[in-house]
């Protein structure tokens, strides 16, 4: 159940994580560039390279500790699943954590109020505020 999304959090970071390696490549020429420059004393264009270099190279590491934090975040807040448990007859209405054997019309033991069996009316998965699609 939970899968799902770590599997989806998995995705996005691999993919962060390539961007970033992309990147890190990128600065690494850059420097390499800019200390062939230095060599050939074009101090110019070698002090433009590193500046580059080292800006994207700090980017890159920023970004990933950045990526890791808030994968590590979103294990964490993994939706839970609630089972909403009613009284037909008083009309008590009850939402606790999903436990293993759940399901819909499921008969459980007696209301508290009355004589009547409580019984499960959904199932569902929790959904945060934030993780609704942007609306303009
Ligand atoms: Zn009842």
């Amino acid at each position: 159940m939970s899968t799902n999304s770590s599997n989806t959090s998995n995705r996005i970071s691999t993919f962060l994580v390539m961007i970033v390696l992309a990147v890190l490549a990128l600065s690494i020429v850059a420097i390499i560039f800019g200390v062939q420059a230095y060599l050939i004393e074009n101090e110019t264009v070698a002090l433009y390279l590193f500046a580059i270099g080292f800006l994207s190279l700090g980017m890159a590491v920023y970004v990933l500790f950045q990526t890791r934090k808030r994968v590590e975040k979103m294990k964490i807040e993994d939706p839970k699943v609630m089972t909403t448990v009613e009284c037909k007859k008083c009309g008590t209405k009850d939402v606790r954590e999903f436990e293993r054997g759940d399901f819909v019309f499921k008969e459980l033991d007696k209301c508290d109020k009355c004589e009547e069996n409580k019984i499960i009316t959904t199932i569902y998965k929790e959904v945060k505020e934030k993780e609704k699609p942007f609306t303009i």
